[in-house]
């Protein structure tokens, strides 16, 4: 067992960071408080190889693993969470879902525009009335001749009024619950689809969360990605990586506030000393280290895993619901540690404290995740 990263991964960690704190950090607030989608870092990080690197090389891919992956959503993410979750539901979801369950055409004709960050991607499986329990989708797609035709509304998807493509689940059959669900990919500008209302966020407000609108939206037969009754559980499948980019989403914000409240506690002073020489912040600063390491290790497991092409369906579960939870800990303490600042927007604690929550919402709640682990364990 090696924990040790190997050169090339140092190296992309190392540039990775130099890029989001060069290109990013002087705009995270400005971003944040105009709710303003940052494309041009977007498209830069498509110039990078970053929006497709778990994709092989021979379909625009950085042809990287999920390693590398997460090094780079956790860096992002470190910085602001909004570049993260733009990159991960735009890769893991959307690209990965074509990737995973697409025809070799489907393949050649979406995912080189999508690695190399031409076209951005969008997934819709929640909708107003299905959330955690996804099975119970009610858009629908009808069969007419040589067509499918489109009608309902996903909701709460990232990306949604910047995609060019959207990866989305729809009933092709009422009486098969979970079986009658299918996938389909629909371009931007398909008569009959449109972004709906875009979402007023607590945080991560520099991404865009969207309504998809379908209304007798017509797509060619060769639209329908995967199997015709196979979309939930490709969507699934989907789901056990894409469980490990939020993850890194949330490894990423927990680092940069726990990074936050260590440097302010060694600049300011209380009682004639600096703060982090009270026993109490110090506990603090070591509980927040040691969950980040552990979350660390949790989500690299995932992540090896994947690359190894076993089943990582429990130890994703795993990574996201502990990770998330220890984002959302650490946000809570890096408040706490800059006192009254941390209640203001000149610091980045208040920031993270936002933004983290919806690492143990999205992709499914940490309720829905010690569910599969559950239903994992039980099995044996
Ligand atoms: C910023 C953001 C981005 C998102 N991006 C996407 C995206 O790109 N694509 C997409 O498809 N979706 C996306 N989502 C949707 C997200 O995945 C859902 O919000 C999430 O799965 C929860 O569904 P819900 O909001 O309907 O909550 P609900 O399912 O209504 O849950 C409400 C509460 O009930 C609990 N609960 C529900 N069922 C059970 C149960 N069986 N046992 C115990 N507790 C339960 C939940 O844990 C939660 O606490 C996004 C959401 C947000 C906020």
């Amino acid at each position: 067992m090696d924990f040790s990263y190997t050169d090339e991964q140092q190296h992309l960690r190392k540039s990775v960071r130099e890029f989001a704190e060069r290109e990013i950090l002087p705009h995270v607030m400005e971003w944040d408080e105009a709710s303003k989608f940052p494309m041009d870092i977007v498209k830069e990080l498509g110039r990078l190889g970053l929006m497709g690197s778990i994709f092989p090389v021979e379909y625009g891919g950085s042809g990287m693993g999920y390693i590398e992956y997460v090094i780079a959503i956790e860096e992002l993410s470190r910085v602001d969470g909004s570049v993260g979750i733009i990159v991960a539901a735009h890769t893991s979801l959307c690209s990965n879902h074509i990737f995973l369950a697409g025809t070799e055409e489907q393949k050649r004709k979406y995912i080189p525009k999508l690695a190399t960050g031409e076209f951005i991607g969008a997934w819709g499986l929640t909708e107003p009335g299905s959330g955690s329990d996804a099975g119970s989708a009610r858009m629908t797609a009808e069969r007419k001749g040589n067509s499918w035709v489109l009608n309902g509304t996903k909701t709460f998807c990232t990306n949604g009024h910047y995609s060019d493509c959207a990866v989305v689940l729809a009933v092709t059959d009422k009486t098969a619950h979970t079986h009658g669900l299918s996938a389909f990919i629909v371009d931007k500008d398909t008569k009959g689809f449109k972004p709906g209302k875009k979402e007023n966020k607590l945080g991560l407000r520099a991404s865009d969360t969207a309504e998809l609108i379908f209304e007798d939206c017509v797509i060619p037969a060769d639209s329908l990605l995967g199997k015709e009754g196979d979309g939930f559980i490709d969507a699934m499948r989907v789901l056990d990586g894409g469980r490990i980019s939020i993850a890194a989403l949330s490894l990423g914000m927990a680092q940069g506030a726990y990074e936050a409240a260590l440097k302010y506690s060694k600049q300011r002073k209380q009682f004639g000393k600096a703060i982090s020489e009270f026993q109490a912040i110090q506990w603090k600063l070591a509980d927040m280290a040691t969950e980040i390491d552990a979350a660390r290790l949790l989500t690299m497991r995932a992540a090896s895993l994947k690359d190894s092409g076993k089943k990582s369906t429990q130890e994703s579960s795993m990574a996201k619901l502990y990770a998330s939870e220890v984002a959302v800990r650490c946000a809570n303490e890096g408040v706490q540690i800059h006192g009254g600042y941390g209640f203001i927007k000149d610091y980045p604690a208040e920031k993270f404290y936002r933004d983290v929550k919806l690492c143990t919402i999205g992709e499914g709640t940490s309720e829905i995740q010690r569910m599969v682990i559950a239903r994992q364990l039980l099995k044996d």
